[in-house]
């Protein structure tokens, strides 16, 4: 198994979810079996609950689950089926951990966010990659929100636990313009900061921009973020997200991500996919 795990920096409604899709879909094409889990760290159990003014209309799964409208997006992207298993939010784990503690399975242990919650999730993750090529795991939310760290934890602990060619991690961020009209690095640069911060370095880095991102602005993300000039990659604007395959996929984001857990050589050559 090899897994993508995608973050995101600076604010939410970036196009997290869609670079994530973006990225499985490529990898899609060059052959691979490729799976997704979203997680939504909030305390509902799923989004059958939510209300659709805040939160979009309740996206129902073949198996019944009712899930956030993201789970779409991968469904639609992928060509795909999912369950309700590739939805995880924390009001699940906290469910799972407090009816085991009741059950008395902790064998009177003080029962905590790390490791039962974290746990838990590393076990989701696995479960749901299970039988497939890839897995891309997209974290809901925003890096330094409270609500994700035991995720970041766990994904953390993943990544140790695993062998370094298996696991990449993309960071999405925000490359705004100013009021003179430069793309500015900052918000990117102190993303990374608060990423590394909890012991996560990311190996690509996605900049969400009006217009692709200029070479020396890539570089100065480069140089400050500590990752090669090629791993850094541009979400320009576009009028169709169906897009947003073709524009990374210009930019070698696919063969950049390949390249680095191994799966170049079994790719399919690209005329035929
Ligand atoms: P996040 O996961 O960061 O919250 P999403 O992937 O759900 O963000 O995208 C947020 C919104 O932005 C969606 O409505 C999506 O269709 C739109 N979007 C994403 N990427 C692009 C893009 N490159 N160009 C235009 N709109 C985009």
């Amino acid at each position: 198994n090899k897994f993508v795990f995608v973050t995101g920096g600076v604010m939410s409604g970036l196009g997290k979810g869609i670079t994530a899709a973006s990225t499985g879909r490529l990898l899609a094409n060059a052959g691979f079996d490729v799976t997704a889990v979203k997680i939504d760290p909030y305390l509902n159990v799923d989004a059958g609950t939510m209300n659709p003014y805040q939160h979009g209309e309740v996206y129902v799964l073949k198996d019944g689950g009712e899930v956030d409208l993201d789970l779409g997006n991968y469904e639609r992207f992928l060509d795909i089926d999912m369950t309700f298993d590739h939805n995880v939010t924390t009001g699940k784990l906290y469910k799972n951990v407090i009816e085991k503690e009741r059950a008395g399975d902790y064998l009177g242990k003080t029962v905590q966010i790390i490791p039962h919650i974290t746990d838990d999730i590393k076990r989701r993750i696995r479960e749901a990659a299970a039988g497939h090529d890839v897995c891309i795991v997209e974290v809901g939310g925003t890096v330094g929100d409270i609500e994700g760290m035991p995720y970041l934890e766990a994904l953390r602990q993943f990544a140790h636990e695993e062998a370094e060619e298996d696991i990449l991690f993309t960071h999405v961020t925000l490359v705004p313009y100013s009021q003179t009209g430069e793309q500015k690095t900052k918000p990117t640069q102190h993303s990374v900061k608060e990423l590394r911060s909890i012991g996560l370095q990311p190996d690509v880095l996605v900049g969400r921009c009006e217009d692709r991102l200029e070479s020396d602005v890539k570089e100065k993300i480069a140089l400050f973020c500590d990752v090669p000039t090629d791993a850094v990659f541009s979400n320009p604007d576009v009028a169709d997200i169906y897009h947003v395959p073709l524009m990374v996929e210009e930019e070698g984001l696919d063969q950049y991500v390949m390249e680095r857990l191994g799966l170049a050589d079994e790719a399919l050559p690209k005329a035929e996919r």
